[in-house]
């Protein structure tokens, strides 16, 4: 099968994350991605994916492939990104996760910056819960529960103060099974390599974690693949196969 490279953007939030703008809606996120000349984008909001699909149906047509994700926050206060095929069911995922979220006395006001949408941008809910909370799941039970659910685990912003691996724990657990580890777009790839790579094995990524519509593509990789599928990715950050993973 012929390889071609695929620019992607693999960490975007949508209006459903309580921090993303509520301009995030499906259309624009997609308008953007394409504008961008992006050919593969991933939404993964925090603990929730319940606008995943329909920016993939919102994306029909264009070119642009969605992989439905999420972020979810572990009990040490670590951000994991999760990343699935197109199509997969994330139902039991996403209530194994709503299970283990503390639901916190939620004030109307943050309620109403959860936004629930369907592929025409149209407003279907508000999510109940406080979505920016730390789940019960351990990094370790994070990474198992993304893996179970035929998944992609990478370590977001391990560079930044909070919320990261190394923020939190201040290393990168060797026998923690992830597949990649992520850098925020403040950082060059180049120092990113310099500083992470003596602390971790794992590929290196660096995506927009975007909350703004500005924001989609500021940081990107191009993969070298035969199809925008899962697998293919995995197979390109481990560099098989003829596969390749590089920055943009
Ligand atoms: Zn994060
Ligand atoms: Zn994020």
């Amino acid at each position: 099968m012929e390889l071609r490279r695929y620019r992607a953007d693999l960490h975007i939030h949508t209006c459903l994350s309580p921090c993303g703008e509520l301009e995030m809606f499906p259309r624009a996120v997609v308008g953007k991605a394409r504008a961008m000349g992006l050919d593969i984008i991933a939404v993964t909001d925090h603990n929730s994916a319940e606008n995943a699909a329909a920016v993939e149906e919102a994306a029909t047509g264009t070119g642009l492939t969605v992989f439905p994700g999420l972020e979810l926050t572990t009990e040490e206060e670590a951000h994991i990104l999760g990343l699935f095929d197109p199509g997969t069911d994330l139902g039991p995922l996403l209530a194994a996760v709503y299970e283990n979220l503390p639901d916190l006395p939620s004030k109307r006001s943050f309620i109403e910056d959860q936004v629930i949408v369907d592929a025409e941008d149209g407003v279907t809910g508000f999510h109940p819960r406080c979505l920016i909370g730390a789940t019960r799941f351990s990094v370790y039970e994070a990474v198992g529960l993304i893996h179970k659910y035929g998944g992609l685990a990478i370590a977001s912003h391990i560079d930044r103060e909070a919320f990261s691996i190394i923020s939190q724990l201040g290393f990168i657990p060797s026998d923690l099974a992830l597949d990649a580890v992520e850098v925020s777009p403040l950082l060059r790839f180049d120092e990113a390599r310099a500083a992470f790579g003596p602390l971790s094995p794992l590929p290196l990524v660096r995506f927009s974690d975007a909350h703004r519509s500005e924001e989609i593509g500021r940081a990107t990789m191009d993969f070298l693949l035969a199809e925008p599928r899962l697998e293919e990715v995995r197979r390109a950050l481990a560099g098989r196969d003829g596969r390749e993973s590089r920055p943009s």
